[in-house]
């Protein structure tokens, strides 16, 4: 099974984006069980060691998969899968763009919460008018 049970769409949200870098960063240790034959892997939890994630391509068991992406995009736990099995490799395209899109994303997030209220106003205007 390749990583095709995810539509390529999926990846471009920023909040996927961004999974798609946690991925990247997680320790080794975090992954406790991997199972290469079965494509499958036990996960640790990042801040809750004692918490335990069965993970495969398409499922994971974490908290994130289940509820904020209603199981309808990849945790950083099926992304890290993903890249332990060779189905993503964060140095080629369209993965590194992906990665660099999160890093961008981020840095212009936090340009923005300094931005002087009118400059702001000016910013959104200039956007609404080119974009
Ligand atoms: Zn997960």
């Amino acid at each position: 099974m390749g990583f095709e049970v995810w539509n390529d769409n999926v990846h471009k949200e920023p909040s996927q984006c961004k999974s798609l870098e946690k991925a990247a960063k997680m320790d080794s240790e975090n992954i406790l069980i991997f199972d290469a034959d079965n494509v499958t892997a036990v996960f640790c939890g990042s801040k809750d060691y004692d918490e335990e994630y069965n993970v495969t391509l398409s499922h994971c068991e974490c908290q994130d998969f289940m509820y904020n992406k209603k199981g309808q995009a990849p945790c950083k736990h099926i992304y890290r899968l993903a890249m332990e099995c060779g189905l993503i490799d964060t140095a080629v395209e369209p993965w590194s763009t992906y990665i660099s899109y999160s890093k961008a994303y981020d840095g212009i997030i936090r340009k923005i919460k300094k931005i002087d209220m009118y400059r702001l106003l000016e910013l959104k205007n200039y956007i609404d008018e080119n974009y």
